[in-house]
């Protein structure tokens, strides 16, 4: 029998509420009231909207991060609403007193800081925003170790394996096994490649997402941050974290255990499923999203990833195994890049040159501190910045 409500429903803090994940999250909170109630929400820019939710939802916090939009807000909103803004403002609304969960849904690193405020002041966060795992997993993973919390995945592969380990202890597991649509250019032949152009690495065969995973998708650094990201949730070496393309994005993700019987999760391609269990943990609740009929999809397909075509996988690995510093280095320098490419600075190779360049001349430091992290992700984004000018 699916769980009945709890007495109340979890209290949750949206960061980046104005994005893809977070719309979902919205949609996730309409659904099930009983379940989830959004207490906070944040964001970058988007002002109109930010306070349009607040109103809908009758938060009484709100963070723009760009202060220049702080009045504007505070204006659109009821009287009785506190609007704050900048990284203070995210801190803020990460360590409410009343809040039971906080999402990160935020893109890039910038989520870092109140997702680890969040962990201190004991909260349970639910983690869409993979660029903080694969910055400082170790900082995150350890600092919620030691504060009792819970880090939930929302990337739906993370979530996929989540649901497939069950809790199970990471020496039981053999391998997990990352789907991966292979993109817009799963079957370019690798010549054409430096002709993409942006409108077309935009477009994502299954997924409706914001433009920076987008482009992530399609060099395959998306897949090349989860396995990172992967290594450092589920407490597994990089050797033993695989990725596998499947066109059809039904499968999710996959876990084989040391017996060699795999486990799989499968649904369809909405953002609402992971959400949802990360909110409703450990239980299942019942929805309305799509259901999966078997008998229209025919046929699931598998296939090996272009590891040579798509340099972004091997660059991922090498970084997650080498570790220390270098996961950051990786993630901040291919940050600039996209942001390069969708400006049509460089080229849609010249994302993985600019990675492998910044990465080759980074020294990397071994147990890093948060600090060290910090420096190592200003300079990367600096180096990266200085290569784009210099060769474009
Ligand atoms: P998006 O571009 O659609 O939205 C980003 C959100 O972050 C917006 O609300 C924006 O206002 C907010 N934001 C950006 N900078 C901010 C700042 N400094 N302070 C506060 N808010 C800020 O991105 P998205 O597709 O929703 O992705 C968000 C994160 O989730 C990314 O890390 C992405 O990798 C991850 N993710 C997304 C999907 C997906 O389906 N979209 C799936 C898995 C993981
Ligand atoms: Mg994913």
């Amino acid at each position: 029998m699916p769980a009945a409500p709890p007495e109340k429903p979890r209290k949750v803090v949206v960061l980046g509420s104005t994005g893809s994940i977070g719309e979902s999250a919205l949609k996730v909170a309409r659904e099930l009231p009983e379940w989830m109630q959004v207490i906070a929400l944040a964001a970058n820019s988007q002002a109109d909207s930010l306070s349009a939710q607040a109103q809908e939802f009758g938060v009484k916090d709100v963070c723009i991060y760009q202060d220049a939009l702080r009045e504007k807000v505070a204006d659109q909103v009821e009287s009785d609403v506190a609007v704050s803004s900048g990284k203070q403002g995210l801190i803020e609304l990460a360590t409410l007193e009343e809040a039971d969960l906080i999402l990160i849904a935020i893109v890039g690193v910038a989520g870092l800081e109140p997702a680890l405020a969040a962990i201190e002041a004991g909260k349970d966060i639910a983690v869409a925003s993979k660029e903080i795992l694969v910055m400082a997993g170790e900082e995150v993973m350890g600092k919620a170790a030691e504060k009792g919390v819970q880090v939930l995945p929302v990337d739906s592969e993370h979530n996929a394996i989540f649901q497939c380990l069950e809790a199970r202890e990471s020496d039981e597991v053999r391998r997990l096994i990352l789907t991966a649509s292979g993109g817009p250019f799963r079957q370019l032949p690798a010549d054409q490649l430096q002709q993409v152009t942006v409108a077309q690495a935009l477009k994502h065969p299954t997924w409706e997402m914001g433009q920076k995973i987008t482009i992530d998708s399609a060099t395959l650094f998306n897949k090349g941050l989860e396995m990172i990201e992967a290594r450092w949730l589920f407490d597994v070496e990089m050797d033993r974290v695989d990725v596998i393309v499947h066109p059809q994005s039904i499968v999710h993700s996959m876990v084989e255990f040391c017996d060699r019987s795999i486990l799989a999760q499968l649904s369809t391609t909405d953002m609402c499923f992971p959400i949802q269990y990360a909110v409703t943990y450990p239980a299942r609740v019942e929805n309305n999203l799509p259901p999966l009929d078997f008998a229209e999809l025919a046929k699931l397909e598998f296939e090996a990833p272009r590891w040579d075509d798509f340099p972004a996988l091997l660059l991922a690995k090498e970084a997650g195994t080498k570790g220390g510093t270098l996961p950051a280095v990786l993630n901040a320098a291919n940050e600039v890049a996209v942001d390069a490419f969708l400006k049509e600075k460089i080229s849609f190779p010249g994302i993985w040159r600019t990675v492998s360049d910044v990465m080759e001349r980074h020294t990397v430091a071994n147990s890093p501190d948060l600090d060290t992290l910090i420096n190592a992700d200003a300079e990367a984004r600096q180096q990266a910045e200085e290569r784009i000018n210099k060769h474009g």
